[in-house]
């Protein structure tokens, strides 16, 4: 899962759908991605994006 920094708005959308939120998301001005290890792509947060900047993709979580 990956953020583009550059078209985020900052609505914080994925922070308020995401079930794991707190562990994954800070939003500052834009989004950012804190620690992915608690993302079970769901992929909700990439639905909920207005302007459809969260890539999700599917591999094994870095260790
Ligand atoms: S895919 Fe689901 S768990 Fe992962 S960041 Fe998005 S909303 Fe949260
Ligand atoms: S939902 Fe999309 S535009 Fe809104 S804060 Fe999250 S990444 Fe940024």
């Amino acid at each position: 899962m990956e953020v583009d920094e550059t078209k985020c708005i900052g609505c914080g959308n994925c922070y308020d759908i995401c079930p794991k939120a707190a562990k994954i998301w800070e939003i500052k001005d834009v989004a950012h991605v804190l620690d992915l290890r608690y993302c079970h792509v769901c992929t909700l947060c990439a639905m909920e994006c207005p302007v459809d900047c969260i890539k999700i993709i599917r591999n094994a979580p870095e260790e």
